[in-house]
């Protein structure tokens, strides 16, 4: 049995005053819960304030990004042993936001996810097509490749370390989701090409997250999915009552 994960990816939203108050609020209302993880990731710069407010819960922290190489001349770019630092465990790695904003390809994401696994990081990896790319019936073929090209070189201890985040780009923030069938399928394909990468022992352990505008009204149908173990959660995940109802949708 995999233990659904339910993670918050904040964006670039909030200073740290009202990160620290989400925080506390989501630390109040899962303390009772167990049986699923639950990981808040902020901005940099509340992730200190975040780390105190959750500190001896079981809420994890996680980072939205983090780059590949260990220090030196990169402006405005964190390592992760600065990470580390703030006791950070998960770090969300090649989000489409960053694919298409920032230019980030598979090579880049695979650099950070070896550089992540090294510094002992649980990477969310995030893969997912384009609208365009559906319509045009290459979403297998586009999520087999960022699949692939984010995994390469691992071996199949490193790949049970890591999270795969299903995020159809067409679903991130627009309000669209992809239907409890249609996210279904890819999660059982992606499950597929994890096997013939890494094996089916890995296969079966590893967890797929859905994220594209999960809510509490969507949230059980889709995690009541054979391959979907938890949630990727970008707007729903601001607010205590909404996130909290996801997470309890999980359990
Ligand atoms: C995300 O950015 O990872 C995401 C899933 O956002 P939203 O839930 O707002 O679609």
């Amino acid at each position: 049995m995999r233990k659904p994960i339910i993670a918050g990816n904040w964006k670039m939203n909030m200073i740290s005053g009202e990160a620290k108050d989400l925080a506390e609020g989501i630390k109040n209302e899962v303390r009772e819960l167990s049986g699923v993880d639950v990981v808040l990731c902020p901005p940099f710069t509340s992730l200190s304030p975040v780390s105190e407010a959750i500190s001896g819960t079981s809420v994890y922290l996680g980072a939205q990004n983090m780059n590949a190489a260990a220090s030196g001349a990169y402006t405005g770019e964190v390592s992760a042993m600065m990470l580390k630092d703030l006791y950070v465990n998960f770090v969300i790695l090649g989000h489409s936001e960053r694919r298409t904003i920032y230019g980030e390809t598979d090579e880049m994401v695979n650099e950070k996810v070896k550089t992540a696994l090294e510094s002992k990081f649980k990477p969310i990896i995030c893969v997912g097509e384009t609208q365009e790319q559906r319509e045009k019936g290459v979403t297998e073929k586009v999520v087999e490749e960022q699949t692939r090209g984010c995994y390469a070189g691992l071996s199949a201890d490193q790949a049970l370390e890591t999270v795969i985040a299903y995020e159809p780009v067409w679903a991130i923030g627009t309000g669209l989701t992809a239907s409890p069938e249609q996210a279904q399928e890819v999660h059982a394909f992606i499950r597929g090409i994890v096997a013939d990468m890494f094996g089916q022992e890995v296969a079966d352990a590893i967890r797929i997250q859905y994220g594209g505008s999960m809510k509490p009204a969507n949230a059980k149908e889709l995690l009541s999915q054979a391959d979907i173990d938890g949630g990727l959660i970008g707007g729903a995940a601001l607010e205590v009552s909404s996130f909290v109802d996801i997470i309890k949708a999980a359990v």
